[in-house]
């Protein structure tokens, strides 16, 4: 049942499997963790986005056979450029590395790959799969949009996924539940909405927030967190079945 081999991938955020854990598991699909280092606000950490892409990579991992990759932790994150911490890399480098990933997994023998991506600044991640078709790498971007819908009506999660963009009611519900310690106080009372957010890309984060927050993380909690993941690793199987089909 878990292709990793080890019940060690509930526990920690990175996979502690030994070679002779993945020669055991013969996973055909790898699942690769990318995050960011971004601020979100004054009460999560700038890693949020890489726990929060950890925690769903090792509960997939826990309940389906898959290569269990460590995470990607800095990406594109220059709409947060406003705050101190924040560190990104180009969209062209986060291409070629998840590229370079995906060509040594093909070489060992795992001919698909699904990219756990935690951060929605992220768009060249949707080109990244786009031109793996027929590259020889089968790729996957994860979770889609149904996937989260489906996952926040199975929470009971009420900020609209539009409002809810950043440290909000979702990404604090799932460090709640999966990382509480990591949740510092304040979360209860630092709403921030921002529905227009149109010129976005051009202005940067700081036109829109002052505390760097854009949704309700006041009405976050670990029970949601909790459904949030079931709900995802659920949706997991659909992507599995695609990409390899024998499994
Ligand atoms: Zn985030």
């Amino acid at each position: 049942m878990n292709g990793s081999g080890t019940r060690q991938t509930a526990s920690g955020l990175l996979p502690l499997d030994t070679t002779e854990d993945v020669r055991a598991g013969r996973a055909g699909v790898a699942v690769l963790p990318i995050g960011s280092f971004e601020q979100h606000g004054a009460f999560l950490p700038l890693v949020t986005d890489t726990v929060i892409a950890c925690a769903i990579a090792r509960e997939v991992a826990a309940a389906y056979p898959v290569h269990h990759l460590p995470p990607i932790t800095i990406s594109c994150s220059h709409e947060h450029a406003a705050w101190p911490g924040t560190v990104s890399i180009s969209a062209a480098t986060l291409n070629a590395v998840v590229r370079d990933i995906a060509d040594s997994l093909r070489r060992s023998g795992i001919g698909a790959l699904v990219l756990v991506n935690g951060h929605g600044g992220n768009y060249v991640l949707r080109n990244v799969v786009q031109e793996s078709a027929g590259s020889g790498t089968r790729m996957a971007l994860f979770p889609g949009s149904a996937d989260w819908d489906a996952a926040r009506n199975r929470a009971g999660v009420q900020t609209r996924s539009h409002s809810d963009m950043h440290a909000g009611e979702v990404e604090t519900s799932i460090l709640l539940h999966a990382h509480p310690e990591l949740v510092r106080p304040g979360y209860e009372t630092s709403d921030c909405t921002a529905d227009d957010r149109k010129h976005l890309l051009t202005l940067g984060m700081h036109a829109y927030t002052e505390s760097g927050v854009i949704g309700r993380p006041s009405m976050a909690s670990a029970v949601k967190g909790k459904e949030l993941l079931a709900g995802l690793v659920d949706s997991f199987g659909e992507y599995l079945s695609l990409l390899a089909p024998e499994t």
